[in-house]
């Protein structure tokens, strides 16, 4: 008997496929885009190709770098292979410089430079619209134990520090970026995307967005930023 493979989810930007692996899935990229918690919607042309291999290419630099994710390979244009996770139902999110909610919450101008590194957790839930959410919050949702977001965010923190001096020599700066994990075989690996759709990038020189924000906030060459991204990092 052949092996059907099975669709097991459908999300806002991706597909998630079974394989003939009972340890691994297969992650579609869609071109679709979505913002304000689903309320817009729309489509990027070629944002699936790019945001396949602009996730690949950092999955790949982080796990050169020690860090643990649930990248395997890059099967073509628009899927990945990526090992099974039991996901933690938070959002992580590292920001170096003021924007979007940060900036709202705390009336801070766009662009300001945190002195530290913030982290934030999200609880996702769709229905609640991801609430921002602290350390005993999590205790009592009983979603994740003190050990492992302490792990999480010493994670994270090193992700921040990894992608932004990679991305420094680029001429890019790493403004903010959203990160989930699950856990495998009993540790945690980074899953999801790291892409334009998950992390707000700004040129170095004139703080021009190369993100989503320009699909959010109506900016237009929203396909040509995502292309820009690849490119310095060295796709073409
Ligand atoms: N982010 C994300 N998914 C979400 C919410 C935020 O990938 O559901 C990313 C977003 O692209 C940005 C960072 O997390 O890089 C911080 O987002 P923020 O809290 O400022 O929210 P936003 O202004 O995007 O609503």
């Amino acid at each position: 008997m052949s092996f059907e493979e099975k669709m097991l989810y459908e999300g806002k930007a991706k597909k998630v496929f079974t394989t003939d692996n009972m340890d691994e899935y297969r992650v579609y990229f869609k071109d679709d885009a979505t913002a304000f918690n689903g309320e817009k919607k729309g489509t990027i042309q070629s944002k699936g190709v790019l945001n396949n291999s602009i996730s690949s290419f950092f999955f790949e630099l982080l796990q050169s770098k020690g860090i643990n994710t649930h990248f395997v390979k890059k099967l073509n244009e628009r899927d990945m292979l990526v090992k099974k996770l039991t996901i933690v139902p938070i959002e992580v999110v590292v920001r170096n410089i003021a924007a979007g909610s940060l900036a709202k919450r705390l009336g801070w101008e766009e662009g300001r430079k945190l002195k530290k590194p913030v982290v934030e957790f999200y609880y996702k839930s769709d229905e609640l619209g991801d609430p921002l959410i602290n350390r005993s919050h999590v205790a009592a949702l009983d979603i994740a134990t003190p050990d492992q977001l302490d792990e999480l965010e010493g994670v994270s923190l090193k992700i921040n520090s990894a992608l932004s001096e990679f991305l420094t020599e680029k001429n890019i700066l790493l403004v903010d970026f959203k990160l989930e994990y699950g856990l495998h075989k009993g540790a945690l690996l980074l899953g999801d995307e790291i892409s334009p759709d998950t992390c707000r990038f700004w040129d170095a020189s004139t703080n021009e967005k190369l993100d989503k924000d320009r699909f959010r906030r109506d900016l237009g060459n929203v396909e040509e930023a995502y292309q820009e991204i690849w490119k310095r990092i060295g796709g073409k």
